[in-house]
């Protein structure tokens, strides 16, 4: 039996691999990966290697996750290292927790390897940095997966009233309504945010807008995306440096 390693691939730019997940995909037997993890990866790894593609977009899965679960664990039968190779980090919206307590129930040996989560780095990329002295002492990272509308939605949405800064990731296609949604409980319509689609990768866009707008002017914008609501998007006006830079 082998070992299974759930490794973050980064946001997209590939030279936000850490060394680990470098490592461990030179040594790899297997890569089973998604949909947002960068496929030049992949070139990194030894001759004859094999590839699992399990295609995962945006919360909606092309391979439900108890196959894809399954999937690594008879990888790991039959290989000695197995990468399992998810975009950003593993354990951020990644599902990574249940692929590993899959594994430790049939006690196959696994290490996660954390990546740059593109919570924070697509935001970093976009020059907007999620806490910043004087604007923002916290940030929150919540799912834009579930309608705000839902009656027994999870998310305390009163809870976000005085929030400083909030990423939702897979939240594109409710952004109108997250948008409505948080005017309602109570923030002020002018809050700045933004909407950052393919961070880290030479595709970057960035859209800045309030909340009262942004749906509008984000709306031709391709994913995988997220959004950022806060004070900290106007630093943006000063800290942009990478789309100028590619
Ligand atoms: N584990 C991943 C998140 C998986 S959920 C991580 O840590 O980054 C998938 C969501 O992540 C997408 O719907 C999108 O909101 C966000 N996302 C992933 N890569 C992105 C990128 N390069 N730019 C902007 N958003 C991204």
């Amino acid at each position: 039996m082998g070992i299974v390693y759930l490794t973050g691939a980064g946001p997209g730019d590939i030279e936000l691999l850490t060394l680990k997940a470098y490592r461990v995909i030179q040594e790899a037997d297997v890569i089973i990966y998604d949909r947002l993890a960068n496929p030049e990866i992949l070139e990194m790894s030894k001759d004859g290697c094999e590839f699992v593609y399990v295609g995962k977009e945006d919360g909606r899965h092309i391979m439900p996750q108890d196959e894809i679960n399954e999937t690594i664990y008879q990888n790991a039968l039959k290989h000695d290292v197995v990468v399992r190779l998810k975009g950003g980090d593993p354990f951020v919206f990644g599902r990574g927790g249940e692929e590993a307590g899959y594994l430790h129930a049939r006690d196959v040996k696994f290490e996660v390897i954390p990546g740059i989560t593109s919570a924070i780095s697509a935001p970093a990329y976009a020059g907007i940095p999620v806490t910043h002295r004087g604007v923002a002492v916290s940030f929150r990272v919540v799912t834009g997966h579930e309608s705000p509308n839902k009656k027994t939605s999870q998310i305390p949405w009163e809870n976000y009233k005085t929030d400083d800064t909030i990423i939702f990731l897979m939240g594109l296609h409710n952004l109108s309504k997250i948008a409505k949604k948080l005017i309602e409980i109570g923030k002020d319509k002018e809050c700045p945010c933004a909407v950052i689609s393919k961070g880290t990768t030479k595709e970057q866009k960035v859209v800045v807008g309030t909340l009262e707008d942004i749906t509008q002017k984000a709306k031709d914008i391709p994913t995988p995306a997220l959004i950022v609501v806060g004070k900290v998007v106007e630093l943006r006006e000063q800290l942009a440096w990478f789309e100028g830079s590619i």
